[in-house]
């Protein structure tokens, strides 16, 4: 694969209003890829990504964040990770749901991930899960739905614009989205011309397809106001799964179902996440299992 310019790009102005913006070309590609997505399931798992890249904490604190809609639509669980501030994975229950275009003509998300549930959030640590909570769904696009849920379970009023733009062979020709934060103090001014600069950008497919680098957004966004940088990192698709993790499963059974395993020439197991395949033969079986009784 193409090597990428997925990034996420930080930045505040006076420390009053954040703006982060996330370019997720290449990992929607790799997720579409692995899980052989339809576009809407393309679609809605590129902008959960995204979303996640957005809300992750900063790159200090090594905070990562679960998001994950169950929203009762034909795309069942909608789940992305983001590790460490930089590495993203997820996956829908059902890749292959296909639904009519809305009347815009853009696919429609909101019906696939449905409308009568809930988005979970957790935030974690390397070491721990620090945080879990739930709002719900507003439409299903995923963006609105972040936002109620950053307004009501975190009290930051936010504004969160996703988007993946699905060309006809079904690669992936832009994905990506920005947030925007107003934190404690921001003036309501400020707030108002901030909001005027995003409706003037349009659609954030449109804007992300014409400007894949996206290093202007951000002073569209801001406009004449004074900002800067706080910092930036490169973005890539990552599952933490291994054939060793896999092992630690297969130990964990309980001994009847390790018996039972053990009747058959190998055994396949397939990461939920990444769609990764891993075979154990039957004599690996043997050995593991070997190995941890003594
Ligand atoms: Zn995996």
């Amino acid at each position: 694969m193409a090597t990428t310019n997925d990034k996420i790009i930080h930045y505040t102005a006076d420390e009053l209003i954040r703006v982060s913006v996330a370019v997720t070309r290449g990992i929607t590609q790799k997720a579409r890829e692995c899980h052989n997505l339809s576009p809407v399931a393309a679609a809605a798992l590129g902008r959960t990504m995204t979303g996640a890249a957005l809300l992750a904490g900063d790159y200090k604190s090594h905070e990562g964040v679960s998001l994950r809609f169950s929203g009762g639509g034909p795309l069942g669980v909608v789940h992305a990770d983001c590790f460490d501030s930089q590495y993203l994975r997820g996956y829908v229950d059902n890749p292959i749901v296909d639904l009519p275009l809305k009347e815009n003509g853009k696919l429609d998300v909101g019906t696939a991930v449905g409308r009568d549930g809930q988005v979970s959030v957790t935030r974690f640590t390397p070491q721990e899960m620090t945080y879990t909570s739930q709002s719900d769904i507003v439409s299903g696009e995923i963006a609105e739905d972040l936002a109620y849920y950053l307004l009501t379970s975190e009290q930051v009023p936010s504004t969160i614009s996703l988007g993946v733009l699905v060309d006809r062979d079904y690669s992936i020709a832009a994905s990506g989205g920005f947030l925007v934060q107003a934190l404690p103090g921001a003036k309501d001014e400020d707030l108002v011309r901030v909001e005027k600069n995003i409706a003037a950008i349009g659609p954030i497919t449109s804007y992300l397809h014409e400007h894949q680098d996206a290093e202007e957004l951000a002073s569209l966004i801001y406009g004449d106001m004074h900002f800067h940088e706080l910092y930036r990192m490169p973005l890539s698709w990552r599952c933490t799964c291994s054939k060793e993790r896999i092992e630690n499963v297969l130990l964990s059974l309980q001994e009847a179902d390790k018996a039972e395993l053990l009747n058959d020439p190998q055994v396949e197991m397939t990461c939920h996440y990444c769609n990764s395949k891993y075979v154990i033969s039957h004599d690996e079986l043997v050995e593991l299992f070997k190995k941890k009784e003594k």
